[in-house]
């Protein structure tokens, strides 16, 4: 292989981001560390910067860069410490960088990421929310760039495994009937109906898979985060909402499959740690280890699938609805379960409010075209604006 790649980690401090860093670590001859960005736990990030001593280190404010500048400073390292999306911007179009993970949580990370997508970088995309919001224009400026965008969601990096190299082409160019999402069905799959207006904020975090940031966990609670991915799979393989069936398959070791007009049906497996594909993204395409260990089918022992019960998980309706209908929808959808899943956290509304709170914003304002990233952030903001009045209202 060619010359050390240089990976901007946005959102290191993360979960996504120590898996990045945990496997960059593993491989130095391949990969070094360019930037890392944090938000909140900035001693956490000082630490990150002493192991894995970055070119640039990006923080929300001027004290904090302030601060952590002045300790990096006395670690004897050079990073250097900038700041607000400017900085974020910056660490991920420079011209030096190879490689960026964008492991931002919500629409915070769109344009740091699709700064990076613009300087036609390889993109490594966990930031979902990004994608579903401004899916077409993202998709414009990936073909318009010539940057290598790469999946780090577990189903859509299957998804991608499992599709021959020309997909581009069109799904049903290459035989595609339909791709298949699975879900675990999170820890509320089973809970009693009445129950699901009473679990708290603790339970709701408690994936019984998966350890991830609490914003995605609530996501995958509400099954919102399937419906986020099932509008993110319609963006990457150029997808219509029809042609993907959600699956909920409980110990979450196939990350998803592709059914092909000739009967067969091609699935990734593996165990359920976020390494595996993060190191097949970073290599992609070849392969590393990514200190995830072999997957046993025997302790697996058996693997088992059921229809997803929209009643049970009405975001799910909700975001299909959003995809039918396009345009500024998504991205409502998007900004309205933010301040929802934020609020659910704070304990403000309660967990079966959180697809009220939606469905009232979506229909609240016609959905509008949205030809420019000035509309997808209007909408964003109208649709935080049409929350925040729902939550006051009550
Ligand atoms: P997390 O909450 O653990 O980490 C989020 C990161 O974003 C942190 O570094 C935080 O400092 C930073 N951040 C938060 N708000 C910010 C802001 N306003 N500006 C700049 N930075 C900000 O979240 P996570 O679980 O690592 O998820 C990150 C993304 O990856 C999400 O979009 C999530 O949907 C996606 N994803 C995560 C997993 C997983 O297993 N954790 C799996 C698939 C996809
Ligand atoms: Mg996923």
């Amino acid at each position: 292989m060619s010359a050390v790649q240089q990976v901007t980690v946005l959102g290191a401090t993360g979960s996504i981001g120590l898996s990045t860093l945990d496997v960059i670590a593993r491989h130095p001859e391949r990969y070094q560390v360019f930037a890392l960005t944090g938000f909140s736990r900035l001693a956490e990030l000082q630490v990150l910067c002493v192991q894995h001593r970055p070119r640039y280190a990006v923080v929300p404010d001027d004290r904090s860069a302030l601060d952590l500048q002045g300790r990096l400073r006395a670690a004897g390292l050079a990073t250097e410490v900038l700041v607000g999306e400017e900085g974020l911007c910056a660490v991920s179009a420079d011209a030096a960088v190879d490689c960026v993970m964008a492991a931002i949580v919500g629409a915070a990370g769109l344009r740091p990421t699709l700064a990076a997508v613009q300087a036609g970088k390889k993109v490594l995309l966990a930031n979902k929310e990004a994608l579903v919001m401004s899916g077409a224009l993202f998709m414009q400026a990936v073909k318009q760039s010539g940057a290598v965008l790469l999946p780090i969601d577990s189903e859509h990096n299957a998804i991608f495994q499992c599709l021959p190299g020309d997909y581009a082409r069109g799904l049903q160019a290459v035989g595609v009937r339909r791709v298949l999402l699975t879900a675990s069905g999170g820890p509320f799959r089973e809970t009693p109906l009445a129950e699901l207006e009473r679990v708290t904020p603790e339970q709701a975090c408690a994936h019984p898979n998966w350890s991830m940031g609490r914003k995605i966990s609530v996501d995958s609670a509400s099954m919102m985060n399937k419906g986020l991915e099932m509008i993110e799979a319609c963006w990457l393989f150029d997808a219509r909402p029809e042609q993907i069936e959600v699956v909920i398959h409980r110990q979450s070791v196939i990350h998803s499959l592709v059914d092909y007009v000739d009967g067969s049906v091609l699935a990734q497996l593996g165990n359920p740690d976020m390494r595996t594909p993060i190191a097949h993204a970073l290599a992609w395409p070849e392969r590393i280890d990514s200190g995830v260990p072999p997957l046993d089918l025997f302790s697996v022992g058996r693997l088992d699938f059921e229809r997803p019960d929209e009643q049970r998980f009405p975001c799910l309706r909700l975001a299909r609805e959003a995809a039918q209908a396009g345009g500024s929808a998504p991205a409502m959808l998007n900004a309205a379960n933010e301040v929802a899943v934020e609020a659910f956290l704070q304990r403000r509304i309660c967990f079966t409010d959180i697809a009220r709170m939606i469905e009232s914003v979506l229909n609240a304002r016609p959905v509008r075209a949205v030809e420019a990233l000035d509309a997808v952030f209007e909408a964003d903001a109208q649709a935080r604006e049409l929350a925040a009045q729902w939550l006051a209202g009550r």
